[in-house]
């Protein structure tokens, strides 16, 4: 998370960023990226993971990292449905700061369209 404040009259206006991880993560769960995260910001379900937007300091270093391609900046239209989904189970789901083996089916999932709708879990994963 990037924070800063602008004073406007005495009202102050907080502008957050983080980068947040999407749909095509979802059965996937490479794992690459956490491995190059500096703050260790990635919490892990059972098929995916989440980055903790208070704790992500947008550095943007595990973007190209993604084989899935699921790692977004927030900034992008349209994502407000992920960083709920992100802010949410960070939460709740252990960290994950080491890489480990992808789901058995990620390359037959990579790509599939509307991951979360039918495959979405809320179970937590293992964690470190
Ligand atoms: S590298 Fe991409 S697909 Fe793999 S766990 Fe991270 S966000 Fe998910
Ligand atoms: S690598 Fe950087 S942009 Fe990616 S989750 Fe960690 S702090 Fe955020």
């Amino acid at each position: 998370m990037f924070a800063f404040l602008l004073p406007f009259e005495n009202a102050i206006l907080e502008c957050r960023m983080t980068y947040i991880v999407t749909d095509n993560c979802i059965r996937c769960k490479y794992t690459d990226c956490v491995e190059v995260c500096p703050v260790d910001c990635f919490y892990e379900g059972e098929n995916f993971l989440v980055i903790h937007p208070d704790e992500c300091i947008d550095c943007g270093v595990c973007e190209p990292e993604c084989p899935a391609e699921a790692i977004k900046p927030d900034t992008e239209p349209g994502l407000d449905k992920w960083l709920k989904i992100n802010a949410d189970y960070a939460k709740i789901w252990p960290n994950i700061t080491v890489k480990k083996d992808p789901m058995p089916e990620a390359k037959e999932m990579d790509g599939v369209d509307g991951k979360f709708e039918q495959f979405f879990s809320e179970k937590p994963g293992s964690g470190d």
